[in-house]
């Protein structure tokens, strides 16, 4: 199966290292690749490429920026078979999920690519012989942070996002999951991008962004990752006062309602869940349910997930692959024996698969405690976590205990319930009767601890600009 060769892209160049770290599969723990590790002499290479590359980048036309991201996203999707072989290989998702991503990745270029040209600023009524103008310019060089979950549609928000706004980037993509990256930024070299523009790095994370972070010529920082990087990397950014998105975690609620098909809910919160077998920020968790449908809810819930194909490889037919790395494996089998121990109920799941690879099947906990470790933390694996509930009062105030607040999912036939959820639920995005909560046309991000700052949707370019308040007379 092909596996790309690993190198860093810097001003236009790929280039190696003589330091690199091993990539695993987590199908079977094998080592697919060395991945080139950038040291210091690289980074500031990257930076002086991308000064560069963007002062060229923000005197093009937005309509050849545009075309650009265009012939990217055609690129992508020309490879795309080839693509997703590389996501399965090095972070576990199935084959058809890994197809979904390099899809997911076109249509969020293509967005952006449009949104270049709609980058407007405002004129401000104003006095005879006066022009009062607000413009919006590119901030500059973006030092960009991506996890291994999605290694390459996340990055794809934050390479398209500040291209199309004018920006050149540096990425720091995934050590574990290279692979999307790579195929990326190959994309948008071949689409023609401009040396400097984009450029690619790996190495150690917090190296990598201490160093940047602290740089006068980076002006932007965009992370997505965990919650205790996050604030991390936030200080630091306060002290070198940059902007940053921050596209933080999550452990969404679902309230199910006593109104719905519990059955057929419980089968789609299963095959959801399983989605990247968890390892999704937007994942649902904590499901809030209606004592009413309580029971039927969890059979379903628990019948699904047992009944789901979970393996390794690149059967199309599978529905979850195994956790990206050995900490997910050990995280998944500490939060559930931790809940066990405080009296919840194991409906399905709860072991590892065999003994090679990081497989872990989907795991349905009942009669939740609210101070079970993973009702707090972020499960980041394939947890769901019923608990009941007997009123709307309660099931609100229980999906906005936690200091996240990225997704949140509804279930319920009824608008003055659902008209509640839209007023009342402290999340970035609430999803009613499906589970879908990304689009490209959507701005995504979260509020409270899961962070600030919005990716895609008519916003997604805000973050990578300033105004500047023009006020410009006749004559002096
Ligand atoms: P982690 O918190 O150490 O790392 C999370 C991500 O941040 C990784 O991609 C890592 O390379 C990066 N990172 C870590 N330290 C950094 C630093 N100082 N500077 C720049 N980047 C840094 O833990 P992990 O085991 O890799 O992931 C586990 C947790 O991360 C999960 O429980 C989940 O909460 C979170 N996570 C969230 C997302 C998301 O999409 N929001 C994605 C992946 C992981």
């Amino acid at each position: 199966m092909h596996y790309p060769e690993l190198k860093l892209f810097i001003g236009g160049q790929w280039r190696g290292t003589a330091r690199g770290e091993p990539v695993i599969n987590p199908a079977d723990g094998s080592i697919l690749a060395t991945l080139p590790h950038a040291g210091r002499q690289d980074l500031d290479d990257a930076l002086a490429a991308a000064e560069k590359g963007f002062r060229l980048w923000r005197a093009t036309d937005p309509a050849e920026r545009e075309q650009v991201l265009q012939r990217a996203a055609a690129n992508l999707l020309a490879r795309r078979e080839e693509i997703a072989v590389s996501l399965v290989l090095d972070q576990g998702k199935t084959i058809k999920e890994a197809r979904n991503e390099v899809r997911v990745a076109h249509d969020r270029i293509l967005w952006d690519a449009g949104e270049a040209r709609r980058l407007y600023g405002r004129i401000v009524p104003a006095a005879p012989g006066m022009r009062k103008m607000v413009t919006r310019h590119p901030l500059g060089v973006v030092a960009a942070f991506t996890p291994w979950n999605y290694p390459l549609a996340s990055p794809t928000r934050k390479v398209a996002g500040a291209l199309a706004a004018g920006c050149s980037i540096i990425l720091k993509g995934a050590e574990e999951t290279p692979a999307g990256a790579i195929a990326l930024v190959r994309a948008f070299q071949e689409a023609g991008v401009p040396d400097g523009v984009v450029n690619l790095v790996f190495g150690k994370p917090a190296d990598i962004s201490s160093h940047l972070i602290a740089q006068s010529g980076v002006r932007l920082v965009t992370f997505t990752g965990s919650v205790p990087v996050g604030k991390h990397l936030a200080s630091l950014c306060g002290q070198h006062m940059k902007p940053a998105i921050m596209e933080l975690g999550g452990n969404s609620p679902v309230i199910v309602w006593d109104d719905v098909d519990a059955e057929l809910v419980g089968t789609l919160s299963a095959r959801a869940k399983a989605r990247n077998a968890g390892q999704v920020c937007v994942a649902p968790t904590r499901f809030f349910v209606h004592e009413r449908v309580y029971d039927q809810f969890v059979d379903s819930l628990g019948a699904a997930a047992e009944a789901l194909k979970i393996g390794t490889g690149l059967d199309p037919a599978l529905e979850m692959g195994p956790l990206a790395n050995e900490r997910r494996l050990s995280a998944m089998q500490a939060l559930t024996a931790d809940a066990v121990g405080r009296g919840a109920r194991l409906v399905a799941g709860g072991r590892r698969m065999g003994d090679r690879g990081f497989q872990f099947p989907l795991t349905v906990l009942a009669d939740m405690p609210a101070d079970a470790r993973a009702m707090v933390e972020e499960p980041f694996g394939p947890m769901a976590l019923v608990s009941r509930v007997t009123s709307l009062d309660e099931a609100i105030a229980r999906a906005n205990a936690l200091e996240f607040g990225l997704a949140a999912y509804a279930f319920t036939d009824r608008a003055s319930v659902a008209t509640r959820l839209s007023e009342e639920i402290e999340s970035g995005s609430l999803a009613i009767n499906h589970f879908n909560s990304t689009y490209p046309d959507m701005p995504f991000g979260g509020v409270k601890d899961s962070g600030y700052g919005r990716e895609g949707g008519a916003e997604g370019l805000e973050g990578y600009t300033f105004l500047k308040s023009v006020m410009q007379q006749a004559k002096p």
